[in-house]
């Protein structure tokens, strides 16, 4: 079954009758296979999943894209309603609350701060973002109370903020990194892709392009790593990059000299478009 619940009160009600284990796919939304493959891994490990659609104005900077990104609910719907069929025996409770309200009341006073994770990297360009991203998923996870909840590794520092958070508040959920679902061509889906033009789509693939060099030119060797760091100096000269960036794949940190795991985190942007991508990989 597929229950829409609309409000925080509805959703109450539901959750406090579930006798099963929840899983909890949080999102803003205009869903595709990156948003599908969590679901049917939520659906997969659990008998009822959540799964909420907010676009949540505390993650948006004053010049971002809140105003016109995508709100697709009726397709959003049709999409999960697929995976539902994938699965006999399961239930979907989809909550898209129909007013901000109803997860931020207008007296909501608190915000969860990330402060390591919030100056670093993505945090550098988006002022406060990360603050609003932990703020809104503490308000989901406390209305939704979730025992597992899954995350895309596509938002690589976004996943390393949230594990953080529930370490830090001791919150009781286990939190499931999920693989990055690409297009056949390499490009990371995204629910920004579609502002871009075709070319701008085609200039794009030079993202996943430059990590795959890069982490190839690493080999798995440390000792590689300053050839890597060279190569991404010469990328770098392309001023569309934001960032491309070798970081410790736990703490994100610069240095490197103990990691046994290191991350490559880029964005390009594209007019106004800011698309990110990340890869992990093993060194020794
Ligand atoms: P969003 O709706 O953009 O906030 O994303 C909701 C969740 O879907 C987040 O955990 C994202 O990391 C995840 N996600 C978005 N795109 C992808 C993708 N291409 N592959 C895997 N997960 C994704």
């Amino acid at each position: 079954m597929v229950t829409l619940i609309r409000t925080t009160a509805e959703l109450t009600t539901l959750r406090n009758q579930e006798k099963a284990k929840i899983g909890f796919v949080p999102t803003m939304g205009n869903l595709h296979a990156g948003h599908i493959s969590l679901l049917e891994q939520a659906l997969t490990e659990n008998d009822t999943v959540y799964f909420s659609i907010f676009v949540n104005p505390k993650q948006f900077g004053p010049n971002d894209d809140f105003q016109k990104y995508p709100r697709t609910l009726e397709n959003d719907l049709e999409l999960i309603k697929k995976s539902k069929n994938k699965f006999s025996g399961k239930n979907i409770v989809v909550f898209a609350p129909e007013k901000a309200q109803e997860v931020f009341p207008a007296n909501y006073e608190q915000t969860i701060a990330v402060s390591h994770f919030n100056r670093i990297v993505e945090g550098k360009f988006r002022p406060d973002h990360f603050d609003g991203v932990s703020t809104v998923v503490y308000r989901l996870f406390e209305i939704v109370k979730p025992h597992k909840a899954y995350f895309g590794l596509k938002d690589y520092q976004q996943f390393l903020v949230i594990r953080q958070m529930v370490r830090d508040l001791m919150l009781p959920i286990e939190i499931v990194g999920m693989p990055i679902i690409r297009e056949t061509t390499g490009l990371a889906l995204s629910s920004r892709n579609q502002y871009l033009t075709p070319e701008q789509k085609q200039e794009a693939l030079i993202l996943s392009q430059s990590l795959i060099k890069i982490s190839n030119l690493i080999d798995g060797k440390k000792s590689n790593l300053p050839e890597a760091k060279r190569e991404i100096d010469t990328l770098l000269l392309d001023k569309k990059w934001n960032y491309l960036e070798m970081r410790d794949a736990e703490t994100m940190s610069e240095k490197l000299t103990d990691s046994t795991r290191i991350t490559l985190v880029a964005v390009y942007q594209l007019g106004q478009t800011r698309l990110l991508d990340n890869i992990q990989l093993e060194v020794v």
